[in-house]
C-alpha cells in the first residue's frame, strides 16, 4: 500500500465508526467497512508542518464532510453509511455510483464485497481516482470495479441492469434512465432537491414499470450537475 496508515489511522477510524453507529447504523459489514478504508488518504495532503498534518487527521476523521478541490467533497461519513444501508446490499451484488468523487463511496462499497460501477463527470477527479485507487490497493485487475467519466443523469445503459444505485449528489429530480435500468427487487437511493437540502428517496422496483417510493429525511448534498459540453 502506498499510502501511510498507522495505529492511529486505525485508532480514529474505530471511533469514526463507533459514532456512526452511536447515530442508527448497525450494519457490521458497513461498520468493517468505514474501519477498513483509509479515509485520510482520500483527500490531498496538507504538506507544510506536522502540527497541520495532525490537524486535517483528525478533522478527516470526524463525522462531517470535506473538501476534495474542484469543488467537490468527499462526503460525511454518517452519510456515507447511512445511504448504504438504505441499499440493504447483498455480496456480489452490482452496483452503480453516480458521483464518484474522491473514490471513498466507492471504497466502501468494495470492502463490502459488490461490483462496483462508478461515473464522475469532473474529468480531473476521474483521472486522479483512477490512479489513486490502485495506489492503495485496490488494484482493478483483483478488485470488481470499473470507473467512467461520463454523465450520471444517462446511467450505464451497456453495464445494466444494476441490484442497486445510488446517486451521491443532489438531483433536482430522479432521472429516469437510473430506473431503467434496475432490476425488479433492485433499489435506487437518491437525494433529491435543489438548493441547500435533499430529501433522501428510496425506489424499489417491484415490477418493470412500477415503483414504490420511501422519504427518508433530509440531508446536504453538492448538486447534481446537468451534462457538461462535451460529454
Ligand atoms: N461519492 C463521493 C461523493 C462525491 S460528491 C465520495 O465518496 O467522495 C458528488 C460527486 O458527483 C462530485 O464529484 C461531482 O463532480 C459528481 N457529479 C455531479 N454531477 C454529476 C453527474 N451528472 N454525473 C456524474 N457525476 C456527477
Amino acid at each position: 500500500m502506498a499510502c501511510i496508515d498507522t495505529s492511529k489511522h486505525q485508532g480514529l477510524r474505530k471511533r469514526m465508526a463507533k459514532e456512526v453507529q452511536g447515530k442508527g447504523i448497525s450494519d457490521p459489514v458497513i461498520l468493517a467497512a468505514l474501519e477498513k478504508v483509509p479515509r485520510h488518504s482520500f483527500v490531498d495532503r496538507l504538506k507544510e508542518s506536522t502540527m497541520m498534518e495532525t490537524a486535517f487527521v483528525s478533522r478527516i476523521y470526524e463525522d462531517q464532510a470535506f473538501p476534495i478541490g474542484a469543488g467537490q467533497t468527499i462526503s460525511q461519513p454518517f452519510t456515507v453509511a447511512f445511504q448504504t444501508s438504505l441499499l440493504e446490499l447483498k455480496r456480489g451484488e452490482k452496483v452503480l455510483e453516480i458521483g464518484t468523487g474522491s473514490g471513498y463511496q466507492t471504497a466502501v462499497l468494495l470492502e463490502m464485497g459488490v461490483k462496483v460501477f462508478s461515473i464522475e463527470r469532473q474529468k480531473t477527479l476521474y483521472e486522479k481516482v483512477k490512479r489513486f485507487l490502485p495506489e492503495i490497493g485496490y488494484d482493478p485487475f483483483k478488485w470488481p470495479y470499473k470507473l467512467f467519466y461520463g454523465d450520471g443523469y444517462a446511467g450505464l445503459p451497456a453495464f445494466s441492469p444494476f441490484d442497486n444505485i445510488l446517486v451521491t449528489a443532489g438531483a433536482p429530480f430522479i432521472p429516469e434512465p437510473l430506473k431503467q435500468q434496475l432490476k425488479v427487487g433492485g433499489k435506487l437511493v437518491i437525494p433529491v432537491g435543489e438548493g441547500d437540502s435533499q430529501i433522501m428517496i428510496r425506489i424499489k422496483k417491484i415490477s418493470e414499470n412500477e415503483f414504490v417510493t420511501e422519504e427518508h429525511g433530509k440531508f446536504r448534498f453538492v448538486p447534481l450537475l446537468e451534462n457538461k459540453a462535451g460529454l
